[in-house]
């Protein structure tokens, strides 16, 4: 289960304080302590825990919360309120066109479950919506990437453009353009190719597409599993293409939570949606407020 070990370690910590009647400072330093343990072990950015426990250290040595009848309270509270913060406070919506169609790229390298989340966000705005999309097939480097997308396409019924292998990721785009504007879809979503690792041809591929598409949304896909690599992806990401949002998967399997804990501090742009199993419908909008009430379990 995702956040396991972070969930027990918090409790752990703060159930000490329970258990006390009165909290003194040197008690609220105590927690701090394992609080600060329990985020590095579950693979948060270091600068991002340093931070989160001045911040709640802060807010916890208050004479308010000290002397309040409830302190231990008071304490999962203020976590609860850093912990919904350090991941941005509000859900953040997809950024629409003000005509049609909106166009939302996505990037990632190979395996984060880009084509996978295409899949499923074309169908949530399918259902929530009742949007047109066209899904253009640009990973060209990949053969059964095309074939996965007109597989998901079929399943979602909804068209995908593709010109097979032999042609430019970016004159693909530029007439799967040309089509949406021709059936007048409302939303283009593009696949892009992934790597293994960033490679600079594969950025200044990408930034071609994005100077020929202007897209409204560029969404990267990240793994949860991968925690701390997961975050340099997104800054390496973030730095070439300057992405609007990201995309955090297999929130379903057993991740740590370096990941949701530290890509909107180190990356400063949010996540705006988590995936949670292989289904076209396990794509949901992330709430901070909502991750921070899971973690603390
Ligand atoms: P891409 O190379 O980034 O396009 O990755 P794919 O979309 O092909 O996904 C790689 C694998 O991850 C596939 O087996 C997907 O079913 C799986 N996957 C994608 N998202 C999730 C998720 O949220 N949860 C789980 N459990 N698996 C996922």
């Amino acid at each position: 289960m995702a956040f396991e070990g972070l969930t027990e370690r918090l409790q752990q910590a703060i159930g000490k304080l329970k258990r006390k009647g009165k909290v003194s400072e040197s008690d609220v330093n105590e927690v701090m302590r394992e609080i600060r343990l329990a985020l590095l072990e579950a693979d948060v950015n270091f600068q991002v825990v340093k931070d989160f426990v001045k911040d709640v250290r802060k807010k916890a040595t208050g004479a308010k919360v000290l002397e309040s009848l409830t302190p231990a309270q008071q304490i999962v509270k203020i976590v609860n309120e850093q912990l919904t913060e350090v991941m941005g406070q509000e859900a953040v919506p997809l950024q629409k066109s003000e005509k049609i169609p909106t166009i939302i790229m996505m990037v990632g390298l190979q395996g984060a479950g880009k084509t996978t989340t295409l899949g499923k966000l074309a169908l949530k705005l399918k259902n929530e919506q009742h949007a047109r999309p066209l899904l253009i097939a640009g990973d060209v480097y990949r053969p059964a990437a095309i074939d996965q997308l007109q597989a998901l396409g079929q399943q979602i019924e909804a068209p995908v453009f593709s010109l097979g292998t032999d042609v430019s990721p970016v004159e693909i785009v530029r007439q799967g353009l040309e089509l949406a504007q021709e059936k007048k879809n409302d939303y283009v979503l593009i696949d892009t190719a992934g790597r293994l690792q960033i490679d600079q041809k594969l950025m200044d591929e990408l930034k071609q597409i994005t100077q020929l598409a202007h897209p409204d949304e560029t969404l990267l896909t990240v793994d949860a599993m991968t925690g701390q690599n997961a975050v340099e992806v997104a800054k390496g990401f973030n730095e070439q293409l300057n992405i609007t949002g990201v995309v955090l998967t297999k929130l379903d399997g057993d991740t740590r939570g370096g990941a949701a804990l530290s890509i909107r501090a180190v990356t400063g742009k949010p996540i705006k949606f988590i995936g949670q199993g292989e289904k076209m419908t396990d794509l949901d909008v992330f709430y901070p407020d909502r991750m921070a009430s899971r973690i603390l379990g």
